[in-house]
């Protein structure tokens, strides 16, 4: 498997740490509103490439955090009269639900950033102590940009061009800092701010720290893959490097991996702009499994503008494999023979091809508009390959093959299936033949199996009519 590594600007064979094991670390969202679809952009992306790990085997250990400290929190927080904490529950809340109708797994664990401050203060003080960082006299501590040879090595930004492009760094409130390179790694409170106690000042951490306390305490000093939007190389991640680096003396993470952005009209989708769409917006229209399509329709690294033709395209494309899906099924229930064919054994080999060109396609650094061209493939193969006429063992080995490619996107192919009005009408005699026995316990027990199924039945004098919920 090759990935492009932002550090090296060139795509390498992967090889984990450990292996069979992978450690990953994504930056998650700030919570202090719902999430946009540029923010679930790397949510869905990274996840499918944790899915395609795993089905290759690894054990993926993947952790993404939530920043709930944070300015705009605080500011949202205000606004409303309540706490910041009562804001980022909320929103964190909104966001694991938008996470589920995208069907992205939860991540193995997700640290909030206020529940790690003590790391923060560790790390910090140890970069005090090897004069990495240094306190200011109003508490601020700054991390010693300068003093990290290596500053610069991601985001391939050369020192001094950065001392030219960056005087106006020393803004008001910094200047204390000795070089206007220097970042914040702690500050000072302000009136009606979360604070926490520290050996500088009553305060709060810099965001940049937060991410390399979590990395290094749920997964290692060491990593395999740190990843992110591309807005996040330059200074976040830059400055989690020196941070962890200097802090370690290790490598922080060896394969660093950045989404594109998701445009609209070919601009950044960004709350700051307010040309954003909320998941919560989209799913009003859309099935999220939609949205997850359009999202892989592209590969990872390539901008995509989000426009309503592309997921109308997108909502068409996931039908068709969605419909190949149900007719398969409907092809092998009323399979006349059970087993395969010797000529239905030789068609169903050629399975494997497909299985091996979605593989080289999601080997070659993820790419899922390939690995989708591939089920589209399948698809075809399907749709001219079964018929009426096949026997219930190949139309099950084509649809298998089929939901199980879909399934490592993450992309979910298989209709619920719903109860034949005959079923329901038979179920609905049983439970009338057992209220004339007066065994009301069956009776009930029917009306809520109907009801798990979305049935909903009425007594009406013309008797029992039912409707789906
Ligand atoms: P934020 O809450 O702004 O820190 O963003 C959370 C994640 O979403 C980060 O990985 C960002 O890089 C990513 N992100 C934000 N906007 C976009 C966008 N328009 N396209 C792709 N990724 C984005
Ligand atoms: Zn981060």
């Amino acid at each position: 498997m090759k990935v492009y590594n932002t550090l090296t600007r060139r795509k390498e064979e992967f090889v984990p740490l450990v292996p069979g094991k992978v450690s990953m670390y994504v930056c998650g969202p700030t919570v202090y509103n719902l999430i946009h679809i540029g923010n679930a952009r790397p949510m869905i992306v990274f996840d499918t490439a944790r899915r395609y790990m795993e089905h290759k085997g690894y054990e993926v250990n993947y952790v993404s955090n939530f920043t709930d400290v944070d300015d705009k929190i605080i500011k949202k927080a205000i606004e409303e009269g309540v706490s910041a904490e009562e804001i980022s529950q909320r929103y964190i809340a909104e966001c694991k639900k938008d996470m589920a109708g995208m069907n992205v797994k939860p991540a193995t664990t997700h640290p909030l950033a206020t529940q790690e401050i003590d790391g923060m203060i560790d790390m910090i003080s140890t970069l005090i102590e090897k004069g990495y960082a240094y306190a200011a006299e109003d508490g601020t501590v700054y991390f010693r940009t300068r003093k990290f040879q290596e500053y610069g090595k991601l985001s391939h930004k050369n020192l001094d061009d950065l001392r030219g492009g960056n005087r106006s760094l020393l803004v008001s409130g910094e200047d204390q800092k000795e070089d206007p390179l220097d970042f914040v790694l702690w500050k000072p409170k302000k009136e009606g701010e979360p604070s926490w106690p520290s050996p500088w000042c009553d305060g709060r951490p810099g965001w940049h720290i937060e991410c390399s306390v979590m990395s290094k305490k749920y997964l290692g000093e060491e990593i395999d893959i740190h990843a992110g939007g591309e807005d996040l190389i330059f200074p976040h991640h830059e400055n989690e490097i020196a941070q962890s680096e200097c802090c370690n003396g290790k490598i922080f993470a060896r394969y660093w991996l950045h989404n594109a952005f998701l445009n609209i009209d070919n601009r950044k989708m960004s709350k700051s702009l307010g040309n954003f769409f909320t998941v919560r917006e989209i799913s009003e229209k859309y099935d999220l499994q939609v949205l997850r399509f359009f999202m892989l329709s592209a590969h990872y690294r390539s901008p995509l503008n989000f426009s309503a033709e592309l997921m109308e395209a997108s909502k068409n494309g996931l039908e068709r494999i969605v419909n190949a899906v149900s007719n398969l099924k409907f092809l092998e229930e009323n399979a006349g023979a059970a087993e395969m064919t010797a000529v239905e054994k030789e068609e169903a080999s050629k399975l494997e091809e497909y299985v091996q060109k979605f593989d080289e396609a999601m080997d070659d650094d993820f790419n899922t508009a390939d690995a989708i061209s591939v089920i589209f493939e399948l698809v075809k193969f399907a749709n001219t390959a079964v018929s009426g006429q096949s026997s219930k063992e190949f139309a099950q080995a084509v649809r298998s093959q089929i939901i199980s490619l879909s399934d490592i996107l993450g992309l979910i192919v298989e209709k619920e299936e719903e109860m034949l009005d005959s079923d329901i009408e038979a179920l609905i005699g049983e439970r009338q033949a057992a209220r004339k026995a007066k065994n009301f316990a069956r009776a009930d027990e029917i009306r809520d199996l109907l009801l798990e199924k979305g049935i909903v039945l009425k007594d009406t004098r013309e008797g029992v009519k039912w409707e789906r919920a």
